[in-house]
Order: structure tokens, then sequence, then C-alpha cells
């Protein structure tokens, strides 16, 4: 007889999770982002070094953690966010696996600083390579500061993998820039080297399309709302006049989570036709609120995917939305509702 297996050690298993988690920069980014959104912060900056392959870091004014709890983080599978399988079917948070903090800090190397509002001091943690270095009580504001430095470090091969920085960091903006309109009434900035490149006060959404995407985008916007007894549609779309060759500024959130669906994008082009060329793409930030109950957003690790369990009806609200929003506005060809 000869026994073979072993469990692997929690170093080498979360290295191997983060594969599937932090690919490059902005997957990172996107689970710090998140991170924030989930703990209640209505301020979070970005600053990104070297298009992150140096440093991306987020701080935010949300609740913080207790010592314990700033540790405990780093855990695999460990989370605030849900105890129960059948909370898995009422997500409401972005995080729920317990899984970002503990890949990152496999990866990288990670500074933590967080307080929470009740305790005078708070916590600073150093982990690199998931190997603890430093935990200790340290003055900081309310709220967390989280920085990944030199992501990679330890596996050399995935740092090659890393693309030009210009790739990089139009990763990353994509990946701001969904959080960002998800939530107009968060403030949020964004530093690159020392520049501020993106400053966003909290507002209403048609302010914070401008603020991204510019002011060409003033007196573009259309609203666009359904409501329906399965899910309301909210959000705005760009005037035919606005669309343009490349397909960019489109966007899709399930229950504020930024989704990514051939088939529901096809919904609103199609309500477009007619009024747009065949090689035009309108601009769109849709936002569906569903009852979570009737999707899964448990099929891909970094979440841009989701299961409804009706999809047609949804990609039925969706054009008859976006038609409607046409016609209000006298730019459709003909009062056409039906679907
Ligand atoms: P998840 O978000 O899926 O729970 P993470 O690994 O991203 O998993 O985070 C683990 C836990 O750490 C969270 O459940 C939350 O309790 C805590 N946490 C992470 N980031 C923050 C933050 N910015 N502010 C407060 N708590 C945080
Ligand atoms: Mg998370």
């Amino acid at each position: 007889m000869n026994n073979v297996i072993q469990l692997l050690p929690d170093a080498i298993a979360n290295q191997i999770a983060a594969g599937e988690v932090v690919q490059r920069p902005s997957s990172a980014l996107k689970e710090l982002l998140e991170n924030a959104i989930d703990a209640g912060a209505t301020h979070v900056q970005v600053i990104i070094k070297d298009a992150g392959k140096q440093l991306v870091q987020v701080i935010d004014n949300g609740k913080g953690m207790s010592p314990t709890d700033a540790r405990m983080s780093f855990e695999r599978h460990a989370t605030s966010k849900i105890r129960t399988s059948q909370d898995l079917f009422a997500i409401r948070t972005f995080g729920f696996r317990g899984e970002a903090l503990a890949s990152i800090a496999a990866v990288a190397q990670v500074e933590m600083k967080t307080r929470q509002a009740d305790s005078e001091l708070g916590t600073l943690i150093q982990i690199d390579g998931s190997e603890v270095k430093k935990q200790e009580p340290v003055a900081v504001p309310v709220g967390t500061s989280i920085s990944m430095r030199n992501l990679f470090f330890n596996v050399p091969a995935r740092r090659n993998f890393l693309k030009s920085n210009p790739v990089e960091m139009r990763h990353l903006v994509e990946e701001f820039q969904r959080v960002a309109l998800s939530y107009p009434e968060v403030a949020f900035t964004l530093y690159q080297q020392d520049l501020e490149t993106y400053n966003l006060p909290s507002g209403k959404l048609s302010q914070r399309i401008v603020g991204l995407f510019g002011k060409s985008y003033q007196g573009q916007l259309v609203p666009c709302e359904e409501l329906t007894p399965h899910l309301n549609v909210k959000g705005y779309i760009g005037k035919p006049e606005s669309a343009k060759k490349t397909r960019g500024e489109q966007f899709f959130f399930v229950n504020n989570r930024y989704i990514k669906s051939s088939y529901l994008s096809h919904a609103v082009s199609s309500a477009f036709e007619g009024l747009i060329q065949a090689d035009q793409h309108p601009f769109y930030v849709l936002f569906l609120d569903i009852d979570p109950a009737h999707i899964d957003i448990n099929v891909h690790p970094t979440k841009t995917e989701i299961k409804f369990d009706d999809e047609r009806t949804v990609y039925a609200v969706i054009r008859s939305a976006v038609k409607q929003a046409l016609g209000a506005h006298h730019v459709a060809p003909s009062l056409d509702f039906s679907l």
C-alpha cells in the first residue's frame, strides 16, 4: 500500500485559487472596489502606479474592520456576507465567496490599514504571498485602505503574462468606470502616477455619465424606464445621433452588478433598428432590478456572467423600455410599441 495524497499548504492552495480571481491588476481593483462599496463607503479613492503592476490602492471611508476581522479577512472562504446556503439565493452584496483578499495576498505584497468608528486605534497588517509579516495597532481614519504592490512578484510566469501598461491601464479604467457608474451617489477619485484623472463627486446618474465619458453626452441622454412585476429597467440610452462606430460605452447592471450579455445587448440594438446604421452602436447604461431568487450570479468566479431563469422576458422588457424611451423623445420612425 502506498498513500501519496496530501492536503496542500494554505499558501499554495491560495495561489492556485488566485488564478481564478486575480488575472491582472484590474481584477484585483474590481474586488477592492466592490469590498469598499459593500462596506458602505461614500468616498472611494483609487491610486494606480505603473498600470497597477507596481501599486493598486483603494482607500474607503466605509465601516472598517476589527483587529480580528482584519486578520480573518485574508483567510480563504472567510466572509461576513453570507452564512448559509439559503443566503446564496438572496445576495445583495457584491462579495460572498470570501476569496478575494486571500487570493490577492497570495500573489502580491499587501498592506491593509483599517479602523471601525468605535475604536480609537486601527489595525495595520502586512502580508507577502500569504505570509503575515506584521500586525500592529495604528492611528488611521475610519475606513479601510488596502494597497497591493508588485502583483505576481512570486509567480514570475504570470507576471510576464501581463500586457503593456496602456492595455493594463485600459482594463483598470474599465473596472473603475463600471463601479463608478453603478454608484453615482458615492464619490470616486482616481490617481494615475500621482495625477488625478477622475474626480467624480456624489451626484445623479446623468452627472456621473458626463463625468466619466465627457461633456459630449450632455443633452444626448434619454431616460429609460420600465417597471414590471418581474423586473424593473432604469437608466439612460444615448440619442441615435450619439451612436458610435466602436462598441465601448454599453453597460448593463443587474442589481447594480455589471454584467456582459450579448443576448441582452441585442435587445437594445434591435430597438434602435432603423435609427442608426448597421455598423453603429448605441450608448446605454441600463440597470435591471430583479428578485435575486430569479438569477444565479454564482456561474462565474469573476461574476460578469449571470443566469436568468427567464431570459426571454428580460429581453422583451428591455427592448420595450428602449423603444418607449426612443418614442417618447420623438426619435422613433413610428410609434410602434409592439414587441
Ligand atoms: P467577500 O467580499 O466575498 O466576503 P473578500 O475576500 O473580498 O470576500 O473579503 C473578506 C471579508 O473582509 C469581507 O466579507 C468583509 O467582511 C471584509 N472586508 C474586505 N474589504 C473590506 C473593506 N474595504 N471594508 C470593510 N470590510 C472589508
Ligand atoms: Mg469581496
